[in-house]
């Protein structure tokens, strides 16, 4: 099934619905960063939240969401941009807990107690920035309380990751069905009680519903509009040019001390893990046109 977003409305746009595919997205995070299962369910639920929420993001525009727990996975951060990509990385990729008692991996446990984050940067001065405390650290309802406090828009999330028994993800994404003012009092009410009742999304995907199946699956036979369509992918914004900015300004005698110890330096971005090494020629050149500042 292909990595893809949709964006509709429904009853006379008071019900705003996104649904999102991201199986390689979630596949991509997991290689890229070792990522055990349990924390590839983790940080997979916050990167699909993390899509679904871009709505209405224009140009440099771009949403980041971070979980600030107590527990073994040491925080989890994702950012979302305008252009349907996202990137993401959690403090230790290796984290692993006990199953639940059904048997579920114990996303909940590993992200702990604190706070959520989410910056809402839209190319401003100041960037929008919100803090509720996590309910559970399963992600899905945290972001449901998050939209509700601060946006103050009741949300039905439903996020879900499927790992295999060779740690592969085989099926990832999530819905997010929001009740704008003017809705009808009981349609997520409606529509939540049948989610509760029915199959998980992420077991919905493997069956072979694509984004828009799994709003209409969601949605249960009310109409929806289609406002936009569009492929999503992991991408990294990072560039070997934004690390050479980092180093420049670390100083000419810290340079130096890595120039004369190690000779090289290499820079490893948190986001996508990428290394960006720089040569002995390339530290001399930062140090010599710092000084010639
Ligand atoms: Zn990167």
């Amino acid at each position: 099934m292909k990595d893809r977003i949709i964006r509709a409305t429904a009853l006379n746009n008071t019900v705003r619905v996104s649904s999102v595919i991201t199986t390689g997205v979630v596949e991509e995070a997991r290689q890229r960063h070792n990522l055990s299962p349990l924390a590839c369910a983790a940080l997979g639920r916050i990167m699909t939240a993390n899509l679904l929420m871009t709505w209405g993001l224009k140009g440099e525009g771009s949403l980041s969401i971070r979980f600030l727990g107590d527990g073994p996975i040491g925080g989890a951060i994702s950012q979302a941009f305008s252009d349907y990509t996202v990137r993401g990385y959690v403090g230790n990729p290796y984290v692993d807990l006990p199953l639940t008692e059904e048997g579920k991996l114990n996303v909940g446990k590993a992200i702990g107690s604190g706070q959520l984050n989410i910056m809402k940067d839209l190319g401003l001065k100041e960037p929008y920035s919100g803090t509720t405390d996590i309910v559970s650290g399963e992600i899905g309802e945290d972001i449901a309380q998050y939209l509700l406090d601060s946006e103050q828009t009741p949300s039905l999330v439903a996020l879900g990751v499927l790992v295999d028994i060779d740690y592969k993800v085989i099926a990832s994404g999530g819905v997010i069905i929001q009740a704008l003012p003017g809705a009808p009092d009981d349609v997520l009410d409606l529509i939540e009680e049948k989610v509760i009742l029915g199959k998980g999304v992420s077991i919905l995907i493997n069956n072979g519903l694509d984004a828009r199946g799994l709003m209409e699956e969601y949605l249960q036979g009310i109409d929806f509009k289609v406002l936009e369509e569009h492929d999503v992918k992991f991408d990294c914004k990072c560039s070997k040019e934004r690390f050479k900015n980092g180093l420049y300004s670390l100083g000419t005698e810290e340079l130096t001390s890595i120039l004369e110890s190690d000779g090289q330096c290499e820079t490893r971005c948190h986001f996508c893990n990428e290394v960006h090494t720089f040569s002995q020629d390339e530290l001399r050149e930062i140090i010599e046109s710092r000084n010639n500042n």
